[in-house]
């Protein structure tokens, strides 16, 4: 008899993990703005070279790290932000699963810089596939800043399986998007190959949804607000002149998280029956906030689906104040928009 069933070794096990978490320069993208965002940042600025093919830095104001837990910071499973099973169901941050960062170092060239806001210096530590190269003491604001370069240097399969510039830039931007819509507390500002991309400065979410997509924006937006003892649900609609041919602007936020929902979606085309043809979208940018006990989160690993308790009562409301919200704005139907 001989035996032949072995335990991975964690560079192996991180490298195929990262084939989940890591399939593009917007995934790391969306994790590092993710993990800024729960180390409490204010202000937090993007940088990327030829669409994150070559670098994607974010630099952020947050609580930093200390020398330990830097590295900690890179192993699989390893995370601040739960501590046992119960904590799933209700979970507050971005993150969770401790994986973003173990699998990005496993295909990437990671320099992490950090300090804690008490400390004289901080920490600068280099990974390159898993392996830590060096950690020395550094001076660094309060804050993180992590690198990273030459995405997938050591699977040339999907680095050549990556897009062009354009396209890879547009899925960045939509992260982008996604996370400054999520926060308009949050300053942001994005750079590529030098040249500034976004400057968002902290507002509301009106303010912040005309500051992404243009001034113009502002007077086509129709508040919807209700609050129930299930959802508050808070955001607007485009007015239906607004709407396209594209499925561009469609946000659902839940709990601050972008989330993609088919369903919920069509629960806001039905509260624009009558108003619009069936060849465009409506916009929308919607806000709901829920008991987090309420929702599960952790059916994806990029956590953009969600399970909710109670999917019909939230269809049910959803549309019926869309309905109203759009009834009360006195809005036209526009049927023959082609646009
Ligand atoms: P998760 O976000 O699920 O906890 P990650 O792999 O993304 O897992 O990050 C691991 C840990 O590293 C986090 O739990 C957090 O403690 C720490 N961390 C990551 N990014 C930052 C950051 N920008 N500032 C402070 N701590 C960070
Ligand atoms: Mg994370």
């Amino acid at each position: 008899m001989s035996d032949i069933i072995k335990l991975l070794p964690d560079h192996v096990a991180n490298q195929i993990a990262a084939g989940e978490v890591v399939q593009r320069p917007s995934s790391v993208v969306k994790e590092l703005l993710e993990n800024a965002i729960d180390a409490g940042a204010t202000t937090i600025k993007l940088l990327i070279k030829e669409a994150g093919k070559v670098l994607i830095q974010v630099i952020d104001n947050g609580k930093g790290l200390s020398e330990t837990d830097a590295r900690m910071a890179f192993e699989r499973h390893a995370t601040s932000k739960i501590n046992q099973a119960e904590d799933l169901f209700k979970i507050q941050s971005k993150g969770f699963r401790g994986e973003a960062l173990a699998s990005i170092a496993a295909v990437a060239h990671v320099e992490l810089k950090t300090k804690q806001e008490n400390e004289e210096t901080g920490t600068c530590i280099t990974i390159e596939g898993s392996k830590v190269i060096s950690q020395e003491v550094c001076v660094t604001p309060k804050g993180t800043v992590l690198s990273v370069k030459n995405l997938f240097f050591n699977i040339p399969a999907r680095r050549n399986f990556l897009k062009s510039d354009a396209v890879e830039t547009r899925h960045i931007i939509d992260e982008f998007h996604r996370v400054a819509l999520a926060h308009p507390e949050i300053s942001f500002t994005m750079l590529h190959n030098g040249n500034e991309v976004f400057r968002l400065p902290a507002s509301n979410q009106r303010q912040r949804i005309v500051n992404v997509f243009g001034i113009k924006t502002n007077e086509k937006l129709v508040p919807v607000e209700e609050e129930t003892d299930v959802v508050k649900i808070k955001g607007f609609v485009g007015k239906p002149e607004f709407a396209k041919r594209t499925r561009g602007e469609q946000f659902f936020f839940v709990n601050d998280r972008f989330i993609k929902s088919p369903y919920l979606n069509h629960a806001v085309s039905a509260a624009f029956e009558g108003l619009l043809n069936d060849k465009v979208h409506p916009r929308y940018f919607l806000y709901l906030s829920v008991d987090p006990q309420r929702i599960d989160i952790n059916i994806h690993p990029t956590k953009t689906e969600i399970k909710f308790d109670d999917e019909h009562a939230l269809y049910a409301m959803l549309r019926s104040t869309i309905k109203h919200s759009l009834g009360q704005f006195n809005v036209a139907p526009v049927l023959d928009f082609d646009r």
